[in-house]
C-alpha cells in the first residue's frame, strides 16, 4: 500500500542518457539530484525487473561511477552490491556513470550501431526517499554516423521532445520511469487506434517486406476485444497510448509487460510479409500474436490488478507471492482465448493448441511434487533457474496455471448453467483492484482476497478446488470438465513405441540427453542428462532426429539394448530395457452435439467464443 506524497515542492529527479560508445556498448548516464538527503544521499539500482522474477543484479553492469557537488568531486561509499551513498552536500548532487549494455533480451539494455534499448531498471539509479517526485529523462541522440536516422519509441510522455524524437521525457515517479522501456533506432513504425487509443507498432531489425498493415489490423482486433472485455460499457482502455516495441532477430521469443507498452523479441520469420497477403496466418505468426495478446492482457492483469506484495515492489530483494498461477497462468489462459475471440484463429486451431499445452503439463513428474502455489512462490530460485532436473522437480505456473484457469472457467460455467464464468471473476478483480490502481489506489490483492472473491462471484465454495489443484498437486480433470461442453478429450500416447524416456538435445552431429525422466528406461539404466549417446547395440547414434527413432524402432517395448555413451570424456556402457513412450498425445475435438453453450459470454459482454489455454511467455 502506498499513497502518493504531496510533491509539489520537490524538484524533479533529472537524468540524461547518452550513448558513450556504440562499439563498446556503453550508455553514460548523468543523474542530477537537486535536493539530496541531508545525511548523505543513497542511490540504488534495482536487483530485478518487475515481470521477470529473478535477481539479476543489474548493478554489475555499472562500469564506473563518480559524483560531484558544487563543481567538486565527492566520494561515493558502496553500501552493498547495488547501493552507494554520497556524503552530505549542499546544493545539487551530480552522479555520472557508465552502463555496459549488451544483453539482447527484453529484460535489460542493449546498445550497438544497429539500435539502443534500455529498461530503466538497468540504467536509472533510484534516489532513495525521492521516488515519488517526477523523474525527467533527456534521451540524447548518439553522435555516431550510424544513428543519424534514429528515432525514439517509448510510452513515456514527452516533456521537451516531439513524438518519436530525441529530447526530454517525463515520468510521474520512479515506478513509471522503470515501467517504460525505451527503444531507439531506425525502426519500422505504424500506428492504429483501439477504441480511440493510439497504439504504436515498432519493429527493429531487418524484416524485408514486413506487412505492418496486416500486423496492425490483427493487433487492433485483439486489443479492442480485450479493452471491451474489461470495460464492456465504456470501452475505455486503461492507458492513453500503448507501444508494442518489437525486436526481430534470427531466432528468439519473449516479451515483458509494462503499464502502457511491452518489449517483445521474436524470430523475423514469425512476422507477416507482404508476400503472404491473403494467405492464412502462419503458425509462427499466430505464436507472435499470442505473445502480443499475452503481454497486452497483462496491462490489466499484473500491471494494475497486482499481488499486494507488488504494491509497491521492493526492487532490491525477491518479492514472494503464491499467486503467479493467477497473474501468469490466467494471462496464459486468456492470451490464446483472445485469439479465438478476436477471430485470429478458429476453434479447431484453438483446441489443437490447447491439446498440445495439456500434453506439455502432463509430461513431467515434477507436477506431482510442486503445486502451482509453490511454483509461484519459488519462481525466483526454481522456475527462473531451471536445470536438467526441472521436468522431475517443478511445474510451470504458466502452463498448469492456464489449465487451472480453464478448469475453473468450465467448473463455474457448468455449476451456474452458463450464467457465470471466469470472465466474471476477472471483471470483479479489475473493478475492485485494478481500475483505480494508478495513480492513487495502489492496493494489491492478497491470496485470501482472491479466494474470497472467487467464492463470492461464482456463488460456489471453491476451497476444495484450491486445496486439490492450486495448493495441491492433482491434475485438473479436464476430460470430465470438457465433456459437457461437447469437447472430446483423448490421450493417444504411443505406448507400443520403444523409448528411452529422455529428452534429446542435438549438439552438432551428436545426440545428447537433455533431461532424463525419473522412473523411465534411461533413468533405470543409469543414464544421465548430459550423456552423449554414441551407439545402440553397436550402431552409431547421430544428431539427426530420425536416426535414434529409427534405431529404437527395430526393437519392441521390453527389449534390452546396449547403449554406449560418453559422460564427459569417459565412455560408459548401459543395458537399457526399452519402455513404451510416455509422451502424452492429447487431442481435443469438438463434438457435434453440444449440451452447454459456451460460445456466449455470461454477462452483458460482447459475444465471444470458448475458453482457452496457454504456454509460457517471456514475462
Ligand atoms: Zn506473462
Amino acid at each position: 500500500m502506498k499513497k502518493k506524497k504531496t510533491t509539489s515542492q520537490a524538484p524533479a529527479i533529472a537524468y540524461a542518457i547518452a550513448a558513450k560508445d556504440l562499439a563498446a556498448h556503453l550508455f553514460q548516464v548523468t543523474l542530477t539530484v537537486q535536493a539530496p538527503a541531508a545525511d548523505g544521499q543513497v542511490l540504488a539500482l534495482p536487483a530485478w525487473i518487475p515481470g521477470s522474477y529473478m535477481i539479476r543484479e543489474f548493478s554489475r553492469n555499472i562500469v564506473q561511477i563518480r559524483a560531484e557537488a558544487d563543481g567538486r568531486a565527492v566520494p561515493l561509499t558502496k553500501l552493498d552490491k547495488h547501493s552507494w551513498q554520497a556524503p552530505p552536500v549542499t546544493g545539487p548532487l551530480v552522479v555520472v556513470y557508465d552502463v555496459y549494455a549488451w544483453d539482447l533480451s527484453v529484460r535489460a539494455a542493449h546498445l550497438d550501431q544497429t539500435h539502443g534499448f534500455f529498461n530503466g531498471t538497468s540504467v536509472f539509479l533510484r534516489v532513495l526517499g525521492q521516488e515519488d517526485v517526477p523523474h525527467v529523462v533527456d534521451i540524447r541522440q548518439p553522435e555516431h554516423e550510424a544513428a543519424r536516422a534514429w528515432r525514439v519509441a517509448t510510452a513515456l510522455p514527452e516533456l521537451k521532445a516531439r513524438r518519436y524524437g530525441f529530447g526530454t521525457y517525463v515520468a510521474a515517479d520512479y515506478d513509471e520511469l522503470i515501467d517504460s522501456p525505451v527503444e531507439m533506432g531506425d525502426f519500422a513504425l505504424a500506428t492504429f487506434t483501439a477504441h480511440g487509443v493510439p497504439h504504436d507498432v515498432v519493429v527493429t531489425g531487418r524484416v524485408p517486406n514486413l506487412d505492418l498493415e496486416r500486423l496492425c489490423a490483427d493487433l487492433k482486433a485483439i486489443c479492442e476485444t480485450q479493452v471491451a472485455f474489461f470495460e464492456p460499457k465504456t470501452k475505455q482502455a486503461p492507458m492513453d497510448r500503448y507501444v508494442f516495441m518489437t525486436l526481430a532477430v534470427g531466432d528468439g521469443y519473449g516479451g515483458l509487460e509494462h503499464r502502457a507498452s511491452t518489449a517483445l523479441i521474436c524470430a523475423r520469420a514469425d512476422l507477416p510479409t507482404t508476400a503472404q497477403r491473403g494467405k492464412d496466418r502462419s503458425e509462427g505468426y499466430v505464436k507472435f500474436l499470442g505473445l502480443c495478446s499475452h503481454e497486452y492482457f497483462h496491462t490489466w492483469n499484473v500491471k494494475r490488478i497486482k499481488p499486494a506484495v507488488f504494491a509497491p515492489y521492493d526492487l532490491q530483494v525477491e518479492n514472494y507471492t503464491p499467486l503467479l498461477w493467477l497473474f501468469e497462468g490466467f494471462t496464459s489462459y486468456y492470451d490464446d482465448l483472445f485469439l479465438v475471440r478476436s477471430g485470429m484463429i478458429t476453434e479447431q486451431q484453438y483446441y489443437k493448441m490447447l491439446g498440445k499445452a495439456v500434453g506439455g503439463v502432463l509430461r513431467g513428474a515434477g507436477r506431482t511434487r510442486q503445486s502451482v502455489a509453490d511454483s509461484s512462490f519459488d519462481a525466483w530460485g526454481k522456475y527462473y533457474r531451471q536445470d536438467e532436473n526441472a521436468p522431475n522437480a517443478i511445474v510451470s505456473y504458466y502452463a498448469k496455471g492456464s489449465l487451472i484457469g480453464l478448469a475453473l472457467d468450465l467448473t463455474i460455467r457448468t455449476k451456474t448453467a452458463g450464467k457465470r464464468s471466469l470472465d466474471d471473476i476477472m471483471l470483479a478483480l479489475w473493478q475492485r483492484y485494478g481500475r483505480d490502481f494508478y495513480p492513487d489506489g495502489r492496493r494489491g490483492v492478497t491470496p485470501g482476497d482472491v479466494e474470497a472473491l472467487f467464492d463470492e462471484i461464482s456463488g460456489m465454495k471453491l476451497k476444495p478446488f484450491f486445496e486439490k489443484y492450486i495448493r495441491g498437486t492433482e491434475d485438473v480433470p479436464l476430460a470430465k470438465l470438457l465433456a459437457p461442453f461437447g469437447v472430446k478429450y483423448t490421450d493417444e500416447r504411443k505406448g507400443d513405441k520403444p523409448s528411452l524416456d529422455a529428452n534429446i538435445g542435438r549438439e552438432g552431429a551428436d545426440c545428447k540427453l537433455s533431461a532424463v525422466h525419473e522412473g523411465g528406461a534411461a533413468h533405470r539404466a543409469g543414464l544421465s542428462a548430459g550423456d552423449l549417446l554414441v551407439a545402440i547395440d553397436g550402431l552409431r547414434v547421430t544428431g539427426n532426429p530420425s536416426n535414434l527413432e529409427g534405431l529404437l524402432g527395430r526393437y519392441k517395448v521390453g527389449d534390452t539394448v546396449q547403449v554406449h555413451a560418453f559422460r564427459r570424456d569417459e565412455l560408459m556402457t548401459f543395458a537399457v530395457q526399452l519402455q513404451g513412450d510416455r509422451v502424452p498425445g492429447i487431442t481435443l475435438a469438438i463434438d457435434t452435439a453440444r449440451k452447454l453453450d459456451v460460445v456466449r459470454p455470461t454477462m452483458a459482454r460482447p459475444t465471444m467464443p470458448r475458453p482457452a489455454l496457454p504456454r509460457a511467455r517471456g514475462g
